[in-house]
């Protein structure tokens, strides 16, 4: 019924890193070649657990879209905006707060985890426990049917599914709803009406959601059919009111364990990081400073790669030949772990050279990030327009 979107964003919390890279960024870059994309800063987002401190959100926030611009994310194939920049943003969730039922809330798997992770700050706030719904309310607005999750994030997708269906089911309902509904099948032309009742029969009959994919396809193909009956065709397909707010779907992506300095995850908060942009100096002096299998104290004590962190950094960066020649150097003290740790660093190094060089321009003329900026939040705020239209016009809220 709607477009085919992508929609995904990015909390600003400083300088991006390679896991970043690796975990998110390079999968926004092939997706922008595959569907229409939408990534935005979640500036209101950091404000949930950093509200005690918002002074640095605005300069990561230019600092993270350099970084993606760096990594290889095109402004002319993918929207890049700011989230508080599109106000209808908190429009959308203070209108989902009312049926937002509390529990729904409390439930979120996330919430006590994240509360527990964070302890030495005070998040028995209004706005924290409310974030899965401003996270939902980004999402709706935009009627974004992929959106990429690791495995983790697939409750935040169902909670906003469910949303949906609720708001949907609340204020999708209007008098003689299901005549007005009969009378717009009729507007398909008969070959299309038959099919799309054919379909709809089946899957009312079995389930099957694909007898619903392929009537939205139809409606898709219908020319000059009302945005009204869209609406009301796309609903009755599936119950007994409009379809004001689409349901999002999950578009899982492999989980990245990009390695730290030290072998745990990179993370900031673990202080074992490598940046996007970081210099080849700083990049070399730590890699040759990480911490290697402790066996080897001299340069003939054998290894075991397997207890490295060094070798996982090679299993990102090294191809076959390299690692075959780690395995048997570092198992027969052949090499020194300073000449194992040169390959990394070159292919580190190697990764980084392009993002630099992309990096620069905007680094020398911060107005270019500002107009990729200023455009993409005049595109995205037109979407979020046109759904917020819709959502005031089913509440009842419109008064003009
Ligand atoms: S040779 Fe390489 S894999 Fe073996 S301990 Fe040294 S750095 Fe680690």
């Amino acid at each position: 019924m709607y477009a085919e979107r992508v929609l995904s964003g990015m909390r600003p919390t400083g300088s991006l890193h390679l896991g970043h890279y690796h975990g998110v960024l390079k999968n926004w870059v092939a997706l922008q070649h595959q569907h229409p994309c939408l990534f935005f800063v979640a500036d209101w987002h950091a404000l949930t657990t950093q509200y005690d401190d918002p002074q640095g959100i605005v300069a990561a926030s230019w600092d993270m879209v350099i970084d993606w611009l760096a990594a290889g994310v095109d402004p002319h194939r993918a929207t890049l905006f700011i989230q508080s920049q599109v106000p209808e943003h908190a429009e959308l969730h203070l209108l989902l707060s009312m049926m937002t039922p509390l529990g729904w809330l409390e439930r979120v798997p996330t919430y006590k985890d994240q509360q527990e992770k964070l302890e030495s700050k005070d998040l028995s706030t209004y706005g924290f426990l409310g974030y899965p719904l401003l996270q939902s309310a980004d999402i709706l607005i935009y009627r974004a049917d992929k959106v990429p999750v690791g495995e983790d994030q697939v409750p935040h997708i169902e909670f906003s599914r469910e949303l949906a269906r609720r708001f949907n089911h609340l204020y999708g309902r209007e008098a003689g709803f299901e005549d007005k509904a009969r009378e717009a099948v009729k507007k398909l032309g008969s070959k299309r009406a038959r099919s799309y009742t054919q379909l709809r029969t089946y899957f009312q009959q079995n389930g099957d959601k694909t007898a619903i994919e392929r009537a939205h396809a139809l409606l898709d193909e219908v020319p000059g059919l009302e945005h009204a009956d869209r609406e009301r065709l796309c609903g009755y397909l599936e119950g007994t009111g409009k379809m004001i707010l689409v349901e999002p779907g999950a578009l899982l992506t492999a989980a990245s364990r990009m390695p730290g300095l030290d072998g745990q995850k990179m993370s900031k908060s673990y202080g074992n990081t490598i940046t996007l942009r970081e210099d080849a100096a700083s990049v070399t002096h730590k890699v040759r400073r990480m911490p290697t299998d402790p066996a080897r104290v001299r340069r003939d004590d054998p290894g075991d790669p397997d207890k490295c962190p060094v070798w996982q950094l090679h299993q990102v960066y090294s191809d076959e030949a390299c690692q075959a020649w780690v395995q048997q150097g570092c198992r027969s003290a052949g090499i020194g772990c300073l000449d194992c740790k040169q390959p990394v660093i070159d292919g580190i190094l190697a990764e980084q050279a392009p993002m630099r060089e992309r990096a620069q321009p905007y680094l020398d003329d911060p107005r270019l990030v500002q107009e990729i900026i200023a455009e993409g939040n005049h595109k995205a705020r037109q979407l979020a327009r046109e759904t917020m239209r819709d959502v005031r016009d089913a509440m009842g809220l419109n008064y003009s």
